[in-house]
């Protein structure tokens, strides 16, 4: 029988259990369990793997919570543009979106960009535009307005730090909350077809324009059914430089490293020797997951239909 497995992230970091308050720590672990019911249920009922992980980004673009969509962070001129992409194992379709703005769900936009636009990556402007032609679900400025997100970035706002969600830089020190995220899905579907999608607001207090991995095919998002489907979360700098996601199929490929091998010389040795703080999730065509993370903590889930579910927080 074919293996049929979701898993998600909403990000890497600085993630500590005595940061936490047991009220809040539930509010992300019911955040996490619904976006990953809103994926499994679709590959439960045989739908595709791009559609599970669409399903399961969108549910955590739309939760405060998770730095993405709704949630997304502050740049420096005190907007909020976001990155995202997917891509289709099958084919190597792949379509990505950077430094949208009020588009309620940027993954759709990616999405769109992927079936419906001659392109693979659209920015700014052209991508608002075509999400208006699309008619995706628009909103204005203060749907993406949350008071947390706003006291973070007024912490760091008049330095030239930029800062991870979700990492204990010398600014960050002045936080006493620590949120977090930078939301994944990767699924492994019933016909054996895997997908990725990666959705954030990137960094608080970046440089406005400043693109990160997660719309960076290879870098912060990958898929392909010879080998991996992969969705990243940290310092997108070192993700691009490192080309992670990619990084991780090419082990497979041309290594015949398992998926948890690969993640691990990715996660573990070659980001880290360039200080690059994150993680990943992956899954193969098998069924096969691995979640690692190089930081303290990642928020992360995965279901599969062997009756295995997991939802954690910490290392
Ligand atoms: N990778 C994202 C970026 O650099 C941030 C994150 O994962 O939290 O934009």
């Amino acid at each position: 029988m074919q293996k049929i497995t979701l898993a998600i992230h909403g990000g890497a970091g600085t993630i500590l259990r005595e940061d936490m308050t047991p009220e809040l720590e539930q509010l992300y672990l019911t955040g996490l369990e619904e976006a990953l019911l809103a994926g499994y249920t679709i590959l439960e009922k045989s739908g595709t793997a791009s559609n599970a992980v669409i399903a399961a980004v969108s549910a955590l673009e739309n939760n405060v919570l998770f730095n993405a969509g709704r949630g997304s962070v502050f740049t420096k001129r005190g907007e909020h543009e976001m990155d995202a992409s997917i891509m289709e194992g099958k084919n190597l379709e792949a379509g990505a979106v950077a430094g949208v703005k009020n588009v309620r769900n940027p993954i759709q936009l990616a999405n769109e960009i992927m079936l419906h636009s001659h392109h693979v990556f659209l920015s700014g402007q052209g991508a608002f535009e075509f999400a208006l032609q699309q008619k995706l679900a628009l909103e204005s400025d203060d749907y993406f307005y949350s008071q947390f997100r706003y006291e973070q970035w007024k912490a760091v706002r008049d330095t030239n730090n930029y800062m991870l969600d979700h990492s204990q830089h010398e600014t960050e020190k002045l936080l006493k909350d620590k949120k977090f995220g930078t939301v994944g899905a990767v699924a492994c579907d019933a016909f054996g077809n895997l997908a990725a999608a990666t959705s954030t607001g990137g960094m608080t207090n970046k440089q406005f324009n400043r693109i990160g991995d997660t719309p960076v095919i290879g870098s912060g998002t990958y898929a392909n059914n010879n080998t991996c489907a992969i969705s990243c979360t940290g310092h997108g700098e070192l993700f691009i430089r490192a080309v992670a996601a990619y990084d991780v199929s090419c082990l497979m490929e041309y290594k015949g490293l398992s998926l948890h091998e690969a993640m691990n010389i990715v996660v573990n040795d070659k980001l880290v020797k360039i200080n690059g703080e994150g993680g990943m999730i992956g899954v193969d065509t098998k069924g096969n997951f691995a979640l690692l993370f190089n930081s303290e903590g990642m928020y992360r889930g995965v279901k599969n239909n062997e009756n295995y579910q997991e939802i954690s927080i910490y290392r």
